[in-house]
């Protein structure tokens, strides 16, 4: 039994349970996407309690359904094409040679997540990265402490700040956003405020769970001349939220005819676009951006889990931007911006 199965069991009696016992099967549903190890190997040498996310409870629980070793059902759509940890090494170790040269999303204290840029920099170079955006919300989405242009500016100057520190190393903080999109595409800052930014992904968070098509939506979205990278696009939630649906094909289509990026979020519960979705978009020829969407320490290698997804969708190396070096990667945001007129037109 894979930890993928014994996530879909968790969820299932979760469904049937109340309370705080409810919660726990919850969250371990959630924690076995990203745990390290087969739980099944693990049962064999030690204690399941290692596990994060799993209590002696929950443990009896796994060890019953590796004993019973029953069939499990196929997920349910709140929970499929998500890739588990041990998957994703599978599929990277499969390709050994092939790492990222950096990331592109993650959030700092600046918003909504729990690091300083400073705090960021040191993670991101100690995993090895040459470069990170730094992509903290923007001001429309106040839930998540967005900032307006005046914080923007601010994190700007300490971003050069930081930088100079790490120019023997050629480390690079890349200065980026998260800028909130309004549902016809429309983002929530000052156009001036954009321009000293290395990068700019467009997010649609709000009206995630409109069953209708949204084509539409994703094309006024990559039709704004200020966006490079269509983040999170489908907006889902592992056992939350299933997310939009449109015709990617065409979806697809208009971000390569614009020379636009496609995202994946690699957080585990986001996983977005996962892997069908992006074999749609290799078809279409679609370059692919990969954000780890860290907000705490450690989450950084998650980046792996957006890795894992391209390869098993064929994504071809060409097409993924976390495999160019830092001077590539801005000369392709820079020819985005000359040739969508993106500063003062
Ligand atoms: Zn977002």
């Amino acid at each position: 039994m894979t930890n993928g199965e014994l996530a879909e069991l968790f969820a299932l009696s979760a469904e049937k349970s109340t309370g705080n016992l409810q919660k726990a099967l919850r969250r371990a549903s959630r924690m076995a996407l990203t745990w390290e190890c087969e739980a099944s190997d693990l049962a064999e040498t030690t204690e399941l309690t290692a596990l994060e996310g799993v209590g002696p409870h929950l443990e009896r629980l796994i060890t019953g359904w590796l004993d019973e070793d029953l069939p499990v059902p196929s997920p349910d759509p709140l929970r499929s094409g998500f890739l588990t940890r041990t998957e994703v090494r599978r599929i990277l170790s499969a390709r050994p040679g092939l790492a990222v040269q950096g990331d592109l999303q993650s959030h700092t204290t600046y918003s909504d997540g729990g690091m300083s840029v400073s705090e960021l920099a040191a993670q991101a170079e100690a995993q090895g990265f040459r470069y990170q955006a730094v992509t903290d919300h923007s001001k429309g989405l106040k839930i998540a402490g967005g900032m307006d242009e005046e914080e923007l500016a601010r994190q700007g100057h300490e971003i050069d700040d930081v930088n100079e520190r790490y120019a023997d190393s050629g480390f690079r903080l890349l200065k980026s956003l998260e800028m909130n999109l309004s549902v016809a595409g429309e983002g929530d800052m000052e156009p001036d405020s954009l321009k000293g930014l290395d990068l700019v992904l467009g997010s649609f968070h709000s009206k995630l769970r409109i069953k209708e098509d949204q084509t539409d939506r994703y094309r006024a979205a990559l039709a704004n001349p200020y966006v490079h990278v269509l983040g999170h696009p489908q907006g889902r939630m592992y056992n939350f939220r299933a997310g939009l649906t449109a015709d990617w094909s065409r979806v697809f289509a208009e971000a390569t005819r614009l020379g636009k990026a496609v995202e994946v979020d690699a957080f585990p519960d986001r996983q977005d676009l996962r892997v069908d979705l992006l074999r749609i978009a290799v078809d279409e020829g679609t370059t692919i951006s990969i954000g780890s969407d860290t907000h705490w320490p450690g989450q950084l290698r998650f980046v792996d889990f957006g890795l894992a997804a391209a390869i098993e969708a064929g994504v071809p190396e060409d097409k993924i931007l976390n495999l160019m070096d830092t001077e590539s990667l801005l000369a392709w945001a820079e020819q985005l911006r000359d040739l969508h007129d993106y500063v003062s037109p």
